[in-house]
C-alpha cells in the first residue's frame, strides 16, 4: 500500500496503525474460512446451584483454534465476526453443536447459548431456534439464550416481537453482563427475562475489595427476586467470593472455582454425575479468618 501511495507518502500511516489494520484484514480472511476448516468448537462451563451445589447447566462458549496463531479469544473475534457479517453462521454453528451435544445429557441439565444482538435481530432467528429444537427433540425449557443490552439498541417493535415469539417457543432468556450496559432497569420491565447474570466486574474479588460490590450484588438479587427472576454470579474464582455470593442470596454461580470452560466429553461426564465430585464442589464453607 505504501508503494502504491507513492514515494514520500508512506508516512501517512503510523507503522503500528498499518500493521494493525493489515493484521485485522488477515484475521478476517481466516475467520471466513474457520468454520469450513473445522477450527471452531464449543466449550462448556458449569453453572452450579448455590443451595444444593448441583449442576444446573452449562454455558456454551465458542472457541477458535487458529491454524497458525493458536487459540484466539472470543472477545477478539466475536466483534470482528459481527462487523464482517460472519456472526450469523458462527452463532448457528454454536447453537447446533450445543443442542446436538446436550441432547444426549440428562434432561435436568440446561444449556445456555449467547446470542449476538445481530443474531437476535435477524428475522429468521426464531424459526432457526425452533427448527434446531425440533430436529434434536430438545425440550425448549432446557435452552437458555443469553442476550446483552445491545439488542435494545435496535428497532424496538421487532425486538419486542422476537422476545414474545421466543418466550412462546418455551426457551428461557437471560440478560447477560448485567450492570455494564446503559439503562438496564427499563429493559427489565420490557423484556420477559428468566435470569439476570451479574457481571464479573461486580463479582470477582467482591469479598476482599470494597463493600460496594457486595451492596450492588445484594440490590440486583433483590430486584431479580421481586421480578421472579433467577440470578447467576459470573467470575467466581475464590472460596471467599463464593461464600459472600451465597450469603447475598445469589441462586447460581459460574466461575473457575467450579470449572473452566471444558471440552464436550468432560462436560458430558460432569452432566451425568448427579452430584459433582470435582475439586471445589464440596467447598461452600466459611472463609478462613
Ligand atoms: P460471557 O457470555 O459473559 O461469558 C463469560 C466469560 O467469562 C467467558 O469468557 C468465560 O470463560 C469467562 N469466565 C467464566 N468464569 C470465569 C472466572 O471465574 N474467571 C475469569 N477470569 N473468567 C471467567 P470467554 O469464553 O472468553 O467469552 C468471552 C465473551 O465472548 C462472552 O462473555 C460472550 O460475550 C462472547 N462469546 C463467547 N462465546 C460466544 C458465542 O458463541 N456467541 C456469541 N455471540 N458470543 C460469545
Ligand atoms: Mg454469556
Ligand atoms: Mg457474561
Ligand atoms: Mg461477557
Amino acid at each position: 500500500a505504501a508503494k502504491a501511495a507513492g514515494r514520500g507518502k508512506h508516512c501517512f500511516y503510523e507503522p503500528s496503525m498499518h500493521s494493525e489494520a493489515a493484521d485485522r484484514q488477515l484475521l478476517e480472511n481466516d475467520l471466513r474460512q474457520a468454520l469450513d476448516r473445522g477450527e471452531m468448537w464449543v466449550a462448556f462451563q458449569p453453572i452450579v446451584r448455590v443451595a444444593s451445589e448441583e449442576i444446573s447447566g452449562f454455558e456454551c462458549l465458542v472457541r477458535w483454534n487458529h491454524q497458525t496463531r493458536g487459540p484466539i479469544s472470543p472477545d477478539k473475534f466475536i466483534p470482528l465476526a459481527e462487523e464482517c457479517g460472519m456472526i450469523g453462521r458462527i452463532g448457528e454453528f454454536v447453537l447446533q453443536a450445543a443442542i446436538a451435544e446436550a441432547a444426549g445429557w440428562p434432561d435436568n441439565v440446561r444449556i445456555a447459548v449467547n446470542l449476538s444482538p445481530i443474531q437476535f435481530n435477524d428475522p429468521n432467528i426464531v424459526d432457526a431456534v425452533a427448527a434446531l429444537l425440533a430436529e434434536h427433540d430438545f425440550e425448549p425449557a432446557r435452552l437458555e439464550l443469553e442476550i446483552t443490552e445491545g439488542v435494545f439498541l435496535a428497532d424496538s417493535d421487532a425486538t419486542d416481537g422476537t422476545f414474545a415469539r421466543l418466550k412462546s417457543l418455551g426457551v428461557r432468556l437471560a440478560l447477560d453482563d448485567f450492570g455494564t450496559g446503559y439503562s438496564s432497569l427499563g429493559y427489565l420491565k420490557k423484556a420477559p427475562f428468566d435470569k439476570i447474570k451479574i457481571d464479573q466486574s461486580f463479582v470477582r474479588g467482591a469479598a476482599s475489595t470494597t463493600k460496594r460490590n457486595g451492596a450492588i450484588i445484594r440490590a440486583i438479587v433483590s430486584l431479580a427476586e421481586s421480578l421472579d427472576m433467577d440470578t447467576t454470579a459470573e467470575g467466581v474464582e475464590t472460596h471467599d467470593d463464593l461464600y459472600l455470593i451465597r450469603e447475598l442470596g445469589v441462586s447460581q454461580v459460574q466461575g473457575y472455582i467450579f470449572g473452566k470452560p471444558m471440552k464436550a466429553e468432560e462436560a458430558r461426564e460432569l452432566a451425568n454425575s448427579s452430584r459433582v465430585e470435582a475439586e471445589g464442589f464440596q467447598c461452600i464453607r466459611e472463609p478462613r479468618h
